[in-house]
């Protein structure tokens, strides 16, 4: 499905809805999170819907790819030390918004957070 008329994140990505925006590219949109985890939470959506990973067409995977990087950049920039992505997919893996998205969160070393993975 190309978009989903009930879906937050599809109206986000047509911008019928505000955000802080990070980024854009043809394909992808990168927000600010509004319950940010670290300061300068992100996250990174196709603009298209796709309901997780499994949905996405390999074919945008260095577009995906890119602004990831992007984002990670700007973050490393700001004086963040590193960062952490983290992709929900399905409900069970604690998938709240059936758009695929992927959170990429600042970290510092001494910001308190348990290391993932
Ligand atoms: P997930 O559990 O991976 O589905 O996470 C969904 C994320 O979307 C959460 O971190 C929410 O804070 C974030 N979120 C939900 N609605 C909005 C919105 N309108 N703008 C920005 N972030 C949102
Ligand atoms: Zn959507």
């Amino acid at each position: 499905m190309a978009t989903n008329e009930d879906c937050i994140f599809c109206k986000i990505a047509r911008k019928e809805v505000k955000s802080e925006i990070v980024e854009e590219t043809d394909n992808f949109f990168a927000f600010l999170d509004l319950s940010p985890r670290t300061k300068g939470h992100t996250l990174i959506i196709p603009k298209k819907h796709f309901s997780n990973i499994m949905d996405l067409p390999a074919l945008y995977g260095n577009e995906l790819l890119d602004i990831i990087k992007k984002v990670g950049e700007k973050r490393l920039k700001e004086g963040n030390e590193g960062f952490n992505l983290v992709m929900n997919n399905f409900p069970a893996a604690g998938q709240v918004v059936m758009h695929a998205h992927i959170h990429l969160i600042p970290r510092k070393k001494e910001d308190g957070f348990r290391t993932l993975g």
